[in-house]
């Protein structure tokens, strides 16, 4: 395998499906199928999950809402969907553990990074909530931050677009797909990875982070493997 240790980054949105909202256990299911492969193939797995199908702080202040209260909320959903993909993968068979940056003693274990790193090196796959547990951060700078922390060798961003490319492929049909672009690039043209305190914050520790799409089948398997899938940012 490529790597030994990845930080998978999913966004809240990954989990909604086909619905406009929420999370669709269907989809939470197949998620848990796609890391068991590389769980029986011995990867060391720690996941970021974001909230944006639930909360975001972002959307709330823009009605009127206290900024950081919004932001709290918003890190409340990502432990909410914390814990349903924690319940997925369990019943897929795999063995997991949440941590928050936020206590909430009763649902998970506090954020400690020994800790986490005992249970990677035991094969159980970490689920870190609650953000960095600040506001005015996102769940991108949380994966890169837990990423650095815990050793692991890339950030594996999975999202709907396959790659990173030349302009919006959504907006623009003449967009063409990197294969590998140094974070230099990506801030020269002014390319959308990452945020920008992500994205600065992988870069100055030398984190490459993969862009691939999570909704295809064995992509993640592919992207362990080595194979030519997504974006490699390095
Ligand atoms: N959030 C925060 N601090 C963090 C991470 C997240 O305040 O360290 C809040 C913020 O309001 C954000 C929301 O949690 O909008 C959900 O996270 P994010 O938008 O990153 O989720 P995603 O877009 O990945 O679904």
């Amino acid at each position: 395998m490529k790597y030994k240790r990845i930080l998978l980054k999913l966004s809240g949105e990954a989990l909604m499906g086909d619905n406009q909202y929420g999370i669709d256990p269907n989809r939470l299911a197949e998620y848990a199928q796609e890391i068991k492969k590389i769980v029986n193939l011995g990867v060391e797995v720690a996941i970021v999950i974001g909230g944006g199908n639930i909360f975001r702080g972002v959307a709330g202040a823009s009605k009127g809402m206290d900024r950081v209260q919004g932001d709290y909320m918003g890190m409340l959903a990502t432990v909410i969907n914390g814990m349903a993909l924690q319940g997925a993968l369990e019943d897929a068979g795999m063995l997991t553990r949440l941590q928050t940056a936020l206590k909430i003693e009763a649902i998970a274990e506090p954020y400690i990074k020994r800790r986490a790193v005992r249970h990677l090196e035991k094969g159980r796959i970490v689920i870190f909530g609650a953000g960095t547990g600040n506001p005015y951060f996102t769940t991108d700078t949380a994966a890169v931050l837990r990423g650095i922390e815990v050793g692991a060798d890339v950030i594996l961003k999975g999202t709907r677009v396959d790659g990173v490319y030349t302009a919006d492929p959504e907006k623009d049909s003449t967009a063409t797909k990197y294969e590998t672009i140094s974070f230099a690039d990506v801030l020269e043209k002014g390319l959308n990875v990452m945020d920008t305190t992500a994205f600065t914050l992988s870069q100055e520790n030398n984190l490459p982070i993969v862009v691939f799409d999570m909704n295809k089948e064995s992509n993640l398997l592919k992207v362990c493997q080595g194979d030519n899938i997504g974006t490699t940012v390095y």
